[in-house]
């Protein structure tokens, strides 16, 4: 019997058919013959389209690197032929290379030199500020281009599911990096907290824990950050904690982290990983960087944790990068002792910061501060031991329990999740989605639904980026993977079955659209002049850029000189 999603899908298949626009049913592989019947309502043939000529539209959803590299490999294929509208939420472009790498590097940003590149090709229109599931469906789209790429990344976080993960100071990685970042949606959700936090407010609770001695040193009211996970997102988030804000204040930090943190009485940062030294996700280069930071020591809690087991020696065997990142915590620690054994250096201890591990550990439940109602101030840690073969070493909670107390802040970075399309109609807005891998199921950057045992392929559909596979990789893997994508539209366009805009829209895209629903659109103009205040204020502060972190201040900026521009 099919079930009630099937049936759903099944009722929007019929609705969607009897507009004209049948989804065809496709092999898991893509490349196998097409079968079943695929119509349009369009007038003209492929080439020849309603775009009145040769031209071939398409709309990339998101401006981060999957969707700019998306646009470009789009621009270079058809060269003269394309048209590209890139539709962003923000008024300003570049998603995670603006608001997700973090503001000490600066290499790392530099990719948006490229992205400029493709932002200014004449083929392509900006429309920033335009969001998709609140000013647009994709039922608006669809019907507007050739294809429609799908390349809004992954705008949530996972959740460590244990009690009081609400306290304030408790917060994701991903809004943290976002609020040092100038997202405009983290700027306002931790604006109080996350000072509140780093400010000490509640440090005053006593550790009872003895395996967790008070780390404040000479009667200052210092503090501690957790950070769960073991990735680059959770080192970036440690470097920034504990790095010399002086550093900090030469780059394109935000006036207001740059403040909180150059009052921050964090003195200790724990790093937590449900896993052992042999299994941690960081890149050795990101760690190095970590443990390098100048007047940072670097300990583990519990030494015992860093005995491989068999299976973890061959666990590193397997990975170099995780045999690298091994090496560099056991030289950190060398260090260190090298340093205590030191009786100078001993002496400046307390003016030191520390950087500590906790491998084999996970969240039992976050405590609120005795002084501080519904904030943090305490954490509960299991124990785990690790099972089973190399490749697979899983974490098992044992008996122990430990407890992490003095806690202001505390970080969940164990990774990012894809959100489904919403919007008020769903059905309108209905895009495929598959919740456990929080990613649009696809094949190739084909976006596919399954009904009962049929796999469908969504007409002038694709996806590319995060969104696709799952929030792993570094920006340049944005690259094969928008050229895996645009490769499927190119083999959809060769067989014929690219999806033709309807011809009633005269080749404009959803421009009009927005007009006609008074959607304020910044599109490059209303870029380049944010931008170059962004500039002028970082120039009066010393640093690269000085970003606007409000939506509103974003438009008036884009606005400011030729407001009747800054509207599409
Ligand atoms: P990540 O690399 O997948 O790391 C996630 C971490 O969270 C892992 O240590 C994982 O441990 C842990 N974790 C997952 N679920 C957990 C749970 N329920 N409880 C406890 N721990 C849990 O993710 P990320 O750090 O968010 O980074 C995302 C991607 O962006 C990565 O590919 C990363 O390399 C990239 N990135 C790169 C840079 C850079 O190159 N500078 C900077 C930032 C991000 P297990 O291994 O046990 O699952």
């Amino acid at each position: 019997m099919a079930t009630l999603a099937a049936r759903v899908a099944g009722t929007r298949r019929l609705l969607a058919s009897s507009l004209g626009f049948l989804s065809r049913p496709c092999s898991r592989d893509a490349r196998a013959p097409i079968r079943g019947i695929y119509t349009t309502f369009t007038k003209g043939g492929a080439g020849a389209g309603a775009d009145g000529g040769d031209r071939k539209l398409f709309c990339v959803v998101g401006s981060g690197p999957a969707g700019m590299y998306a646009a470009d490999r789009l621009l270079s294929h058809y060269g003269d032929r394309a048209r590209v509208d890139v539709l962003e939420r923000l008024p300003t472009p570049f998603g995670l290379v603006r608001s997700g790498v973090a503001p000490d590097h600066a290499a790392t940003k530099s990719v948006t030199n490229r992205f400029d590149a493709v932002l200014a090709d004449p083929r392509v229109a900006f429309l920033g500020n335009v969001a998709l599931g609140r000013d647009v469906s994709v039922d608006d789209l669809t019907p507007r281009y050739h294809a429609v790429v799908l390349a809004y990344g992954a705008e949530g976080d996972k959740t460590l599911g244990v009690p009081g993960e609400d306290l304030r100071g408790v917060h994701s990685a991903r809004e943290f990096v976002g609020w040092f970042n100038g997202d405009p949606g983290c700027v306002a959700a931790l604006r109080d907290a996350v000072p509140r936090a780093l400010s000490g407010a509640t440090s005053d609770s006593d550790s009872e824990s003895e395996a967790d001695p008070p780390p404040r040193g000479s009667g200052s009211r210092s503090t501690t950050a957790v950070i769960f996970g073991l990735g680059n997102v959770a080192v970036d988030c440690a470097r920034m904690l504990l790095r010399d804000p002086a550093e900090l204040a030469k780059t394109d930090v935000c006036a207001h982290a740059l403040d909180a943190l150059s009052t921050s009485r964090v003195r200790r940062v724990v790093m937590v990983g449900r896993r052992g030294s042999a299994q941690a996700a960081f890149s050795p280069k990101e760690l190095r960087e970590l443990l390098g930071l100048p007047g940072v020591e670097v300990k583990v809690a519990d030494p015992a944790c860093m005995r491989l087991e068999p299976e973890d020696e061959a666990d590193l065997e397997a990975s170099r990068p995780r045999r690298r990142a091994r090496e560099a915590i056991v030289k950190a620690l060398t260090k260190t002792e090298a340093a205590e054994a030191d009786e100078g250096d001993k002496s400046r201890v307390s003016e030191k910061k520390t950087l500590e591990f906790r491998f084999l550990r996970s969240p039992e439940r976050f405590e609120a501060s005795g002084d501080e109602p519904g904030a943090v101030g305490a954490v509960t840690l299991r124990v785990n031991a690790l099972r089973g073969a190399s490749g697979a070493r899983r974490a098992e909670a044992t008996e122990a329990t430990e407890t992490l107390s003095d806690v202001a802040l505390a970080l969940r970075s164990v990774g990012y999740v894809a959100r489904p399309v919403t919007g008020e109609d769903s059905f309108k807005s209905y895009v495929p989605f598959d919740p456990k891998r929080g990613v649009v199921p696809n094949h190739l950057g084909r976006v596919q639904e399954q009904v009962a045992e049929t796999v469908w392929q969504v007409p002038g559909l694709y996806v590319a980026g995060w969104l696709k596979r799952g929030p792993t990789g570094i920006i340049g893997t944005n690259l094969p993977d928008a050229e895996e994508t645009v490769g499927s539209i190119v083999e959809d366009d060769e067989r014929g079955i690219l999806r033709r805009p309807d011809y009633r829209f005269k080749g404009k895209g959803v421009a009009p659209l927005l007009r006609t629903r008074g959607v304020v659109v910044v599109d490059k103009e209303g870029w380049r002049r944010i931008d170059a205040k962004e500039r002028e204020r970082g120039a009066e502060a010393g640093k690269p850029r000085e970003k606007f972190v409000d939506v509103a201040e974003m438009l008036d900026a884009a606005a400011a000189g030729e407001p009747e521009k800054a509207t599409a």
